[in-house]
C-alpha cells in the first residue's frame, strides 16, 4: 500500500508544471485526483495521465479567483469522491512589472488569484475536512514571499500573505487533525518561470548554491511529504526547496 492509498487530492493549477508534477506524484503514491486548471485542455491533459497511472481522476476547469467557480468545483468534487482529504493551493501567475508602473487591477489580480484562490478552495473543502477530522492543506507560496524580489512586488506581497494564512490556520485547525503548510520553491523549470527576463533568471541561477534551477518534481515530493500520515506533526510551516537561495 503507498503512502496515499485512499486519498483523495485537488490540486489546483495542475494542467501545468509544478501542479502537473504534484497530481502525478501524488497518483504514484496511490491518491485519486481533481485537477483544477483554467486552461480546459491542460485540466483534462493531466487527468488523463493521472488515469494512465491506474488512479481516478476528474478534471474541473474553473478559475480559482471566482468564489462561485469555486464553490461549484468543491460541490462537484465531492459529488465525485464523496470526500477531499487534500488541498494543494498550486494556481499561479506570474507578472513582471515595475512597481511605480504598476496598475491596481495588476495588484488586485495578483492577490485574487493567490491569495483569494488559496481562501476559496480551502474556505469551501474545510468544513468536511474538520468533521472527519482529517486533512491536508498545502499552499504554493515562494521564495518571493520571504526575500521579495524586483519587478514582482505585488506576487512577493501576495506569496508572504499565504505565509501568514497558513501559520493562522494551522493554529485554528490543529485540533481537528488537519495540518496547514506552505512550500516556498525557489527558481522551478516552468513555463510561469519560464516567462521571466532571462537576466532574471540566470540572477537566480547564479545566486543559488547550487548553480541551476529546481525541477517541478522537486516541489511535488514536498509536497507529497506534506499530505503524507508521516507528516502528522507537522503543521504551520515553510518548507523551502530552494537550491540553497535562502536559508
Ligand atoms: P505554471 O507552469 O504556469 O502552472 C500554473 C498553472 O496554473 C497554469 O496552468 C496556469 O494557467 C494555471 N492558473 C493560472 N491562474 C489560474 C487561476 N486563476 N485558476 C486556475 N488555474 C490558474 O506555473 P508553476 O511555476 O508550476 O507555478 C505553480 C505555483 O508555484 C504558482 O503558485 C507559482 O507562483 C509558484 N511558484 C513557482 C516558482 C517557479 O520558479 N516556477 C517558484 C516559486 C513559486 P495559465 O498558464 O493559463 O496562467
Amino acid at each position: 500500500m503507498s503512502e496515499l492509498t485512499g486519498r483523495i487530492a485537488l490540486v489546483t493549477g495542475g494542467g501545468s508544471g509544478i501542479g502537473r508534477a504534484t497530481a502525478l506524484v501524488f497518483a504514484r503514491a496511490g491518491a485519486d485526483l481533481i485537477i483544477n486548471d483554467i486552461s480546459p485542455e491542460r485540466a483534462e491533459g493531466v487527468a488523463s495521465e493521472v488515469a494512465d497511472l491506474g488512479r481516478k481522476a476528474l478534471a474541473i476547469p474553473a478559475d480559482v479567483a471566482d468564489l462561485g467557480a469555486v464553490e461549484a468545483m468543491a460541490g462537484q468534487a465531492l459529488k465525485s469522491f464523496g470526500k477531499v482529504d487534500i488541498v494543494v493551493n498550486n494556481a499561479g501567475i506570474g507578472v513582471e512589472v515595475p512597481f511605480h508602473k504598476m496598475s491596481k487591477e495588476e495588484w488586485e489580480r495578483m492577490f485574487a488569484v493567490h491569495v483569494g484562490g488559496t481562501f476559496h478552495c480551502t474556505r469551501s473543502l474545510l468544513p468536511q475536512m474538520m468533521e472527519r477530522r482529517w486533512g491536508r492543506i498545502i499552499s504554493i507560496s515562494s521564495v518571493a514571499g520571504l526575500m521579495g524580489e524586483v519587478g514582482l512586488v505585488h506576487y512577493s506581497a501576495a506569496k508572504a500573505a499565504i505565509l501568514g494564512f497558513t501559520k493562522a490556520l494551522a493554529r485554528e485547525m490543529a485540533s481537528y487533525g488537519i495540518t496547514v503548510n506552505a512550500i516556498a520553491p525557489g527558481l522551478i523549470d516552468t513555463p510561469l518561470a519560464r516567462s521571466i527576463q532571462p537576466e532574471l533568471w540566470q540572477k537566480f541561477v547564479s545566486a543559488s548554491p547550487v548553480g541551476h534551477e529546481g525541477k517541478p518534481e522537486d516541489i511535488a515530493h514536498a509536497c507529497a511529504y506534506l499530505a503524507s500520515e508521516g507528516a502528522s506533526f507537522v503543521t504551520g510551516q515553510v518548507l523551502s526547496p530552494n537550491g540553497g537561495i535562502w536559508m
